[in-house]
């Protein structure tokens, strides 16, 4: 019997393979976004607290209250935006499955979601095993933020949202006032849908601020907001995110999210919802990592790739273009096997337009790993 595919042409995450190159030729790691940092001592007490405690059967399906009450007051520090923790906040097994349900919630077979190249990897596979189309624009050199008379442009009469990363992986691009007052304007025009990435809100470099979509008021009742605490407290693995969004789309989102997972793992819960009660244990990452932007620009400096720092995420472009022809690809596979470092190309990030002459470093990794991986570089 022949399956039918609902998604024939979905290769397998580059994430996952460049990982595993890594792995088989003993490269330096700096391809899949994970920090290689410890957790702090504290959160890891406190998860074994609560397993000790008990707290080992299932949390309610939005979440344990006291997690929620805790994002609700973060998210009012630094966002100036209230949700209420008993209607506009759903706990989700990482950001992934925040926005799996928030994409099957909203999409409608036939319906059209425009998102942006480079583009991460599960937006498009997301949209369309629910029937619906992804509409790509394209996201320019050298600030790579939205050019808002293409998406108005881009706007049919099938269109239903818009999926926005903002600190932008893998560009690192974050989002201006500006752009929200454009996108309020086009997304209340055309009654349009905002699903808002983002999983780096709290890494954001030098003056820039991350402003988080739901903190405009046109677009706050029109957007789901997802974030993961991954990559906040170096803890991909636990896979633990979260939804914001006004009661009527909390509602419908946990009309889906229900009966995908129902809930996720109760003492990791319990334990974020602690960790969050000191702001620093958050407030502290972006200097955390701006340190590391900078080592890396630095190292870099005198070697044939170019780069423009990041504004936020913990990642950085890297344009090859002065010495390599060929594609990402081609120079990923050559880093990985001739110079032992393993980065990530951009080519699966596009699918529309033309992958440009840049490729992706990671570098939520300790200095002396991203010395060693820079070495590599350099070696070019
Ligand atoms: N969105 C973006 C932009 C990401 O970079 C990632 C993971 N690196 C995710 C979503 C997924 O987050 P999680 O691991 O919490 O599912
Ligand atoms: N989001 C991470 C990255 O961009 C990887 C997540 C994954 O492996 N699915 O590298």
């Amino acid at each position: 019997m022949a399956f039918e595919s609902k998604l024939a042409n979905t290769e397998a995450s580059i994430f996952g393979v460049m990982s595993q190159m890594a792995a088989e030729h003993g490269a330096i790691n700096l391809s899949q976004g994970f920090p290689n940092f410890d957790v702090a001592p504290e959160l890891i007490d406190l998860v074994s607290h609560y397993m000790k405690e008990g707290k080992n059967q299932y949390a309610p399906m939005p979440g344990v209250p006291e997690l929620r009450q805790a994002i609700s007051k973060k998210h009012l520090q630094c966002q100036d935006t209230f949700y209420n923790p008993d209607s506009e906040i759903t706990i989700t097994a990482g950001a992934t499955q925040a926005l799996a349900a928030a994409i099957a919630a909203l999409v409608h077979p036939g319906d059209e979601i425009i998102v942006f190249e480079p583009t991460y990897d599960a937006y498009v596979p997301l949209i369309e095993v629910q029937g619906g189309k992804a509409v790509a624009l394209e996201l320019k050199a050298p600030n790579f933020l939205p050019d808002w008379k293409e998406v108005e442009d881009a706007v049919s009469p099938r269109t239903r949202g818009i999926i926005l990363n903002t600190p932008h992986n893998p560009c690192g691009a974050v989002l201006t006032e500006n752009d929200l007052n454009e996108l309020a304007a086009i997304a209340k025009k055309h009654d349009l849908y905002v699903i808002s990435d983002e999983v780096y809100e709290h890494i954001v470099f030098d003056d820039k601020k991350h402003i988080s979509v739901g903190s405009h008021e046109e677009l706050k009742k029109r957007t789901f907001v997802i974030s993961s605490f991954g990559k906040t407290f170096h803890t991909t693995g636990w896979k633990c995110g979260y939804c914001l969004a006004p009661e009527e789309l909390t509602w419908e989102f946990q009309r889906v999210h229900q009966f995908m997972v129902y809930s996720v793992n109760t003492p990791v819960q319990y334990a974020y919802a602690d960790y969050l009660s000191k702001e620093e244990n958050y407030l502290q990452v972006a200097a955390f990592y701006q340190e590391k932007r900078d080592f890396i620009t630095k190292e870099l400096k005198d070697s044939k790739f170019k780069l423009t720092p990041a504004v936020g995420s913990y990642f950085q472009l890297l344009d090859f273009s002065s010495f390599h022809q060929g594609s990402g690809m081609e120079l990923a596979e050559k880093l990985v096997r001739e110079n032992g470092v393993a980065l990530i190309p951009l080519e699966p990030f596009y699918s529309k337009f033309t992958a440009p002459k840049l490729i992706r470093i990671c570098f939520a990794k300790t200095n002396d790993v991203l010395k060693s991986g820079v070495q590599g570089l350099k070696m070019v």
